[in-house]
């Protein structure tokens, strides 16, 4: 299959939107990262994007909706939901709700729950008007790989596997959205996001964050989200993340484990780079906004160039930090060192 890469403009995004509701697959940007867009309620295409991402079954597809409007047709809303909703969409807040039956088995992989966003980017937004059917996407990478954060990179992932790929520039936010479990007493994060717990509980009085956000599973403990199970965001190098508060004893560890290593490279904060001569190092940014937005690419980067090993300064993992560390830990295999 040819896939054709296009500007998202209002002809792309016709042609996208019949594309959808023909049943195919299109790649398209969010101000998170790039998707790849199926019919929700069609399960042949919810098929064809676990087939095309190589995703296990298992876990199951956020549901990107045009707006709130309407949405009762796929879940059962409530009244702490409905708040999120009015303060944080279109953003990057997912909602679990309880399904309702139009929504297939396979898009929820066999849950009773469902995830729903509102996408913030505009494209995204046009593209689900297109279609005129709720559209389930997931990080448009092949499973395992940092999620796309421009079109390049979902079409080095997706190249030959679907018909299109919408162009709308380098993602704004970087990292995947702020999964929330919203069918108890007290919102829980299952995936910590740019939209913080701070900010959630600041909206509807209290906010928790699962245990497995910043942890491996223990042996036996149920996922509370089933894509926390899966090994993610993986760059091909064997990474390893060093946090702590005095910025010299953590660059101090930090080329310890570099020297020690071939072909290896840094992640580090922008005002560290002095911290390490002429050692091969990439840039993760001034704060974890800006890390948030880096992450994936730089990881990317280090994998075409071939590194082996990768050293990474860790963020404070308050406000948005917790989403960007949430992201390295993954990446790292939880091999972080505290210093
Ligand atoms: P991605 O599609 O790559 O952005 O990943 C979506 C994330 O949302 C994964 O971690 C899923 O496991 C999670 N998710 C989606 N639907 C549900 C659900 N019904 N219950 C729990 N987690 C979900
Ligand atoms: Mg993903």
């Amino acid at each position: 299959m040819l896939t054709q890469l296009l500007w998202a403009d209002d002809t792309a995004i016709r042609v996208g939107g019949e594309l959808i509701a023909e049943g195919k697959l299109v790649g398209f940007p969010t101000e998170t990262v790039y998707g790849l867009g199926g019919n929700a309620l069609d399960a042949e295409a919810v098929r064809a994007i676990f087939a095309a991402k190589g995703r296990p079954a298992d876990n199951p597809l956020i549901v990107h909706v045009a707006d709130a409007e309407g949405i009762d047709a796929f879940c059962v809303p409530n009244p702490t939901a409905e708040r999120l909703m009015e303060a944080f969409w279109p953003g990057p807040l997912t909602l679990l709700l309880p399904k309702k039956e139009v929504i297939p088995d396979v898009t929820t992989a066999g849950l009773g729950t469902v995830a729903l966003r509102c996408p913030k980017h505009p494209a995204a937004r046009a593209l689900i008007r297109a279609a005129r059917v709720p559209v389930a996407a997931p990080s448009g990478n092949r499973s395992g790989r940092p999620s796309p954060t421009t079109a390049r990179h979902m079409l080095e992932d997706m190249n030959g596997l679907i018909p299109l790929i919408l162009d709308g520039g380098p993602c704004s936010v970087g990292v995947e959205s702020t999964v929330l479990d919203v069918t108890g007493q007290v919102p829980v994060i299952l995936r910590p996001g740019e939209v913080t717990r701070e900010q959630i509980a600041e909206t509807v009085g209290d906010c928790r964050v699962a245990g497995s956000v910043m942890r491996p599973l223990r042996e036996g403990e149920a996922a509370p989200s089933p894509g926390m199970k899966h090994r993610h965001y993986a760059p091909k190098g064997k990474m390893t993340v060093v946090r702590g508060r005095d910025a010299e004893k953590v660059a101090a560890r930090v080329r310890e484990l570099y020297d020690a290593s071939e072909n290896a490279c840094i992640l580090c904060h922008l005002d560290h780079m002095r911290l390490y001569g002429d050692r091969r190092k990439e840039n993760l940014g001034a704060d974890p906004e800006e890390g948030a937005h880096l992450l994936f690419a730089a990881l990317r980067k280090m994998d075409d160039m071939g590194v082996e090993r990768i050293i990474a300064e860790g963020w404070d993992e308050a406000g948005v930090g917790l989403a960007v560390m949430n992201r390295m830990a993954r990446a790292a295999a939880f091999d972080m060192e505290e210093v």
